[in-house]
Formats: C-alpha cells, structure tokens, sequence
C-alpha cells in the first residue's frame, strides 16, 4: 500500500519564503528527510519518510495546526503567542501544543520611540497610540501592567507609523534594532523574547503517525545538541585527571582508557556539549594533556 494516499502522511507546515523558511528545511534535512518540491512548489513530498511539507505563509502556521489540517508546523514564539491568545478569547477548548523550541529566527517583540521622547516603564505608554501588527499580545501585556493605551494594528512597515503621525510608537520585531535606528526609533522594552518554535496539533495522532513524530522530535532534539557538540580526545597525565576533566566544557562522564606500555599516562575521550575553543586547549595543555583532537559530532541520540 502506498501510504502517500492514505493520509498516514505527517504533514508539516513551514513558511515558504521568509525568514524562517531556509532554517526549517535545513533542520528536516538534518534530520533525515530527503524529499522532492510538488509542481506547485507547496508541497515538498518526503521520499524516505512519510512526511511531506506544506509551504504556507507564517501567519496562517498556527490555525492550520490548530485545525488539523497540518499535524506540525514550525513558526515564530512571536505569531505563537498572538494566535494562542486569540484562540483563547475565541474559546477554544484544545490548543495547539508547543513541543520544542529551534535555535533560528532569534528575536524581539518591544516597544519602540521616536528617539528623545522620554520613556521610564510600562505606565509611560499611558494614553498612548502603539502602531503593531501583534495587538493582542500588547493588549495583553497592556493589561497586565494595568495600563489603558490605543493599540493601533498595522499589518506591516509598522515602523513608519509615527513619522506618517498614525501612533506615538510601535511595538515591533528587533533583532539587530538597524531598522529602530533607520527611522530614528529607540527601543525601550521588550514584551516577548522570540525564536522559532514546533508545534502540533490539538488532535490525537493515529498510533503510526505518533511514533514518527515522536521520531521526528527524537532527532530534532539530536540535530540540536550535536550543532555544539564536539567529540575530544587526548592524553593525560593520570595526576592531572581531575584537572583535565573539568576543563572540558560540558561533558558528562568521559571514557578513560589506558595507554599501551605507561602506567602514569592515560587516554581521555569525551563529549563536550558546547564549543572547545582553542583557549580551552591551551588549559588543557598547561596542566597536561597533550595529543588532542577535537573532533565534529555528527548525530547523537540519547
Ligand atoms: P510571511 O510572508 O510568511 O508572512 P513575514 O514577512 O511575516 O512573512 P518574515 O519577515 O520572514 O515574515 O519573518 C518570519 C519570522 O522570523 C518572524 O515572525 C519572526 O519570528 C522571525 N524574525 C527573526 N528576526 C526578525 C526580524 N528582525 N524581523 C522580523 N522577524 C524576525
Ligand atoms: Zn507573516
């Protein structure tokens, strides 16, 4: 039976040209997945899993997982939120899950004013027209600071709206705050730290399409740990053992074996869970070691 149409497919929605798109697709490959683009170029059709991918614009992420239509998708922490909150004043009785979150689309939902207005905490926004295109994650955050401000919705160059004199300030994405500083913005709070997320359907998966998510998920979490991680080898004194070992920057028990034809020698293998830079092996030398190497890691699984 060919299970391309048996609807036994994990389908996983992804933005199709943003941001967010060439990460996402990068870590399904890292993943496993090799997969060929639909005429359409919508669908990519996994060819050695049963997983295709739908290429959807990033707002829509969150409702088509929440409907069903997708069983994963992978978006923005910032579009979670604001659809989560609209779900939940719509009544929704099951949300979407939030299953892990990615190492890309790092950013920044804050505030931003004209530079030289004065600015000293929330109740400083006080009566204030706020430009956004996130307005119920500002109302929100408005609410909790117990502040009554106009939220002004713009679906995008949020950032001219004080100069067209449409808002006092905006609340918008940052990540290296150019764009801030271009129209003469300064950022003074930030509402929600941001970075790409996976999420899955409020539904009940069938039993087959559960263990390949849950595989799915096994490996994506490998894919994450194994990007810093790096395989180290090298000699070491017997005496200097305990010095050694704890210079190596987050590894867990290492392996130590002996050296053939010396007893105050030893050979000690390890991973690091983060990054060995060459200052690291520069202490490692000092008190000791010698014959390192430090090796990539390629996949991990736990
Ligand atoms: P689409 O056509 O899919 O709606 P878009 O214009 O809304 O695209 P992008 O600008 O590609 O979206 O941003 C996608 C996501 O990337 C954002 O929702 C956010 O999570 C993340 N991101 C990271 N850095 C930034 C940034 N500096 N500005 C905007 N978004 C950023
Ligand atoms: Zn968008």
């Amino acid at each position: 039976m060919n299970s391309k149409e048996t609807g036994d497919r994990i389908k996983i929605a992804v933005q199709k040209s943003g941001r967010l798109t060439e990460h996402s697709m990068d870590l399904l490959v890292r993943c496993g997945l090799s997969y060929s683009r639909g005429k359409d170029r919508l669908i990519c059709y996994g060819e050695n899993m049963p997983i295709d991918v739908l290429l959807v614009r990033d707002d829509d992420i969150p409702d088509l997982v929440q409907e069903d239509v997708c069983d994963l998708g992978i978006v923005g922490l910032n579009i979670i939120e604001e659809s989560a909150l609209a779900l939940r004043a719509d009544g929704a009785s099951r949300l979407f899950d939030q299953v892990a979150t990615l190492d890309f689309g790092q950013c920044r939902l804050s505030f931003a004013v004209p530079r030289g207005t004065p600015y000293r905490d929330a109740g400083s926004l006080a009566g204030k027209r706020i430009a956004t295109s996130y307005p119920r994650t500002v109302s929100d955050y408005l609410e909790r600071n117990g502040v009554d401000a106009n939220v002004v919705v713009f679906s995008g160059a949020v950032e001219i709206a004080p100069s067209l004199g449409r808002a006092d300030l905006i609340c918008d994405l940052v990540s290296s705050g150019e764009t801030l500083k271009a129209h003469d913005l300064q950022e003074v709070a930030t509402v929600l730290e941001s970075r790409a997320a996976l999420i899955r359907t409020p539904v009940e998966l069938a039993p087959a399409k559960a263990r390949w998510v849950e595989r799915l998920l096994q490996r994506i979490e490998g894919v994450l740990q194994v990007k810093e991680s790096k395989y180290i080898m090298l000699h070491a004194p017997r005496a200097a053992l305990k010095e050694i070992t704890a210079l190596l920057p987050g590894s867990e028990a290492p392996t130590i074996m002996t050296l053939e034809g010396t007893d105050d020698k030893v050979a000690v293998h390890a991973v690091c869970r983060e990054n060995v830079f060459w200052e690291t092996l520069e202490q490692l030398k000092e008190v000791g070691a010698s014959s390192m190497l430090v090796l990539p890691v390629e996949k991990m699984l736990a």
